[in-house]
């Protein structure tokens, strides 16, 4: 069971504007911005503009039009920051187990280096 939304978590603040981020891309379903303490030469992380704490319930709750939405943007900042070619990595931290630090759904980006193994 997901714990209930809190409006009051750092990435919320940023979706509202209470708190400045560095925006790589925003279209109606995503936010896109660099990570303010960085694991790599790049580091960004894209979240749905939608109140969901987790992929659990973005995944039961959110329409087709946010999920399809939320994909294409991070494969689109993907793309446009040039990553394809070299490679990048995609994360998503869930729960407690997981190291989910923030209650709001977000994918990481990393890249701009050989990445090795990382599991935990
Ligand atoms: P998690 O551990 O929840 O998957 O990742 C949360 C991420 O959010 C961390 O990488 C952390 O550096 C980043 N973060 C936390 N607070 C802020 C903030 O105020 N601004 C930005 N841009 N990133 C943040």
């Amino acid at each position: 069971v997901t714990r209930p939304y809190d409006d009051q978590n750092i990435f919320a603040k940023i979706l509202r504007g209470e708190i400045p981020n560095r925006t790589v891309y925003e279209d109606d379903h995503a936010l896109a911005f660099h990570d303010i303490n960085p694991q790599a030469p790049h580091h960004i992380l894209v979240i749905p503009k939608g109140a969901y704490v987790s992929w659990d319930d973005f995944s039961a709750k959110a329409s087709d039009a946010e999920i399809a939405g939320f994909i294409r943007a991070v494969g689109h900042v993907a793309r446009e920051a040039g990553m394809v070619e070299p490679g990048y990595r995609l994360l998503a931290n869930i729960g407690a187990d997981g190291g989910q630090e923030v209650p709001h759904l977000h994918i990481h980006i990393f890249a701009g280096k050989p990445l090795g193994l990382m599991i935990a």
